[in-house]
């Protein structure tokens, strides 16, 4: 696959490996888990699912193509991807760290696990409502990291008390 080939329908665009910069030689590595795309709406106008590709030169597998960086700004500026779905019932913070509990603990204890990783500092990047770096920092880690969507950082520093984000 060569980046010349422009995504047709929607506004999504071909990238170089994000990773090497190779511009060529990507396989094709679709998979029917990727069903997430249709709702955001305008971002992936025209798709059905998103496409997966491995790099020829370092293998590393991406989405490509994707929305262009300008377009995922403005979509993550606006608190689009993570829509106010369960807003109400996360109002309590502790609702919503009974469901990161229940969601992550079982793959945070994994990833220790597997990792052989004890104590230390995670840095989760798009941390959405911050349940993964609450998890930790309650493990006793160091927590940092970064969320665009205004909407879920607020959420994060006020309904978790998590001041170091
Ligand atoms: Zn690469």
């Amino acid at each position: 696959m060569e980046l010349a080939r422009a995504s047709i329908m929607s506004k999504t665009v071909l990238i170089p490996c994000p990773l090497c910069r190779s511009e060529k030689g990507f396989r094709a590595n679709n998979t029917d888990k990727d069903l997430h795309i249709k709702k955001y709406g305008e971002l992936y106008a025209g798709l059905a699912k998103s496409e997966w590709r491995v790099c020829g030169n370092c293998g590393f597998v991406h989405q490509n193509p994707r929305p262009s960086a300008d377009d995922l700004n403005r979509f993550y500026l606006n608190s689009k991807y993570h829509p106010a779905d369960n807003s109400e019932a996360w109002e309590n913070a502790e609702n919503y760290l009974e469901f990161a509990r229940w969601y992550y603990d079982e793959k945070i204890d994994y990833a220790l696990k597997t990792s052989g990783l004890k104590q230390g500092a995670v840095f989760d990047v798009g941390f959405g409502q911050g349940g993964v770096l609450k998890l930790f920092a309650n493990r006793g880690w160091q927590a940092y990291g970064v969320e665009s969507d205004k909407t879920l950082l607020e959420y994060a520093k006020k309904k978790l008390g998590q001041s170091y984000l």
